[in-house]
């Protein structure tokens, strides 16, 4: 740290993201990355904008927030296209906490959020998951505070339904209430059918895991026009060409493809409850995962432990050092070959 930081960043302690290893290969499962690459039309639409580059981007992004509005049955103004999600949360963060409106969200979810709170000065609170990892909706009812709860949560994998999320929207008219959909075409009911109801709701949605374009970076936010404003605002305020051109093209070639993308969703499904199996078998312990990776514990084994045994066998996984989860590892769900040789790799171990 140089002697010229800020003193309101000397507590900050960034977001660590997953390895991208660049010598050794791996088998990469740490990162919830799709084992699959995006469609041939992806490639081609970004081609064909790569000799514009001289002239900056929309900074509406006006035909992908189009294709995208489409697709979802909204307006265009109920939408906010980001680099990646990351992005749209940090506007959120930005735009509706303070230190008069803190944030609350589980103790085990995407340590994203707490990163968010400090770089933006927001106060928050944690509410402890129950033992079985399970998010107890009573505890963000009328809780007076803005909520973030990602659904289906990370790394635990589990849902809330529909009912238990409008009970926690509904009851907490006077806050912000985002729903983090990172994983949702992988399993569980999405929040989007609240939006006409609702001008508290925020939901956010990534083309990084189910639309293979984690290397372009590109998210979204969808709510009230008013929601969405506020947070153009932030977007305005600190870089209003957010979505480069060829991410904005590829963005338009993904949802073209949706049937490309579903149909790898399938295939990702079958090939994590096949190997979520086989664990139980093994006697490992698996949650109930409605995403794209498995949150595993090898009982007797630490998961430090299991993650360095895997990355021995040259399977790259993620574990955290943090209470309640230090038992764990969290393995992304790749190609059956790649799963395959987890699994062995994995009955070596044991
Ligand atoms: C991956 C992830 C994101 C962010 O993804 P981007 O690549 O920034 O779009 C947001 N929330 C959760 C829970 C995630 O797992």
């Amino acid at each position: 740290m140089s002697r010229f930081i800020s003193q309101k960043h000397a507590a900050l302690t960034p977001y660590v993201p997953g390895e991208q290893p660049r010598a050794r290969q791996y088998i990469k499962l740490n990162t919830n990355e799709s084992p699959f690459p995006p469609p041939r039309r992806v490639a081609d639409y970004v081609t064909a904008e790569a000799g514009q580059l001289n002239l900056y981007s929309d900074p509406e992004s006006a035909a992908l927030t189009r294709t995208v509005a489409d697709f979802y049955g909204l307006r265009p103004s109920q939408i906010l296209m980001t680099n990646g999600s990351d992005e749209i949360l940090n506007f959120a963060f930005m735009a509706f906490g303070d230190a008069s409106h803190p944030f609350v969200f589980p103790d085990v979810t995407y340590s994203f959020y707490e990163v968010f709170c400090t770089l933006n000065q927001v106060p928050y609170e944690t509410i402890p998951l129950r033992e079985d990892f399970t998010i107890d909706p009573a505890d963000f009812c009328g809780v007076r505070k803005h909520i973030v709860i990602a659904n289906p949560n990370a790394p635990t994998g589990l849902v809330l339904n529909l009912a238990d999320l409008e009970t926690i929207v509904r009851t907490n008219p006077d806050n912000i209430v985002i729903i983090d959909e990172a994983y949702i075409d992988f399993g569980g009911e999405s929040a989007l059918t609240l939006l006409p109801k609702y001008e508290n709701l925020l939901v956010t949605r990534t083309f990084s895991k189910s639309r293979s374009l984690a290397g372009a970076r590109l998210g979204f936010g969808m709510g009230s026009e008013a929601l969405i404003g506020d947070l153009k605002t932030m977007k305005d305020s600190t870089n209003p060409y957010n979505v480069n051109r060829m991410t904005a093209a590829a963005g338009v070639a993904a949802m073209e493809e949706n049937d490309y993308y579903m149909d790898k969703v399938r295939t990702i499904r079958a090939i994590r409850d096949d190997t979520a199996a086989k664990l139980r078998d093994m006697g490992c312990l698996v949650t109930d995962s409605h995403t794209n990776f498995l949150f595993v514990e090898v009982p007797g084994l630490p998961g430090a432990k299991l993650y360095e045994l895997l990355r021995e066998q040259g399977i790259l996984v993620r574990q955290w050092n943090r209470p309640r989860i230090e038992n764990r590892c969290r393995v992304t769900v790749g190609t059956q070959e790649e799963m395959d040789a987890f699994v062995k790799a994995l009955e070596e171990i044991k």
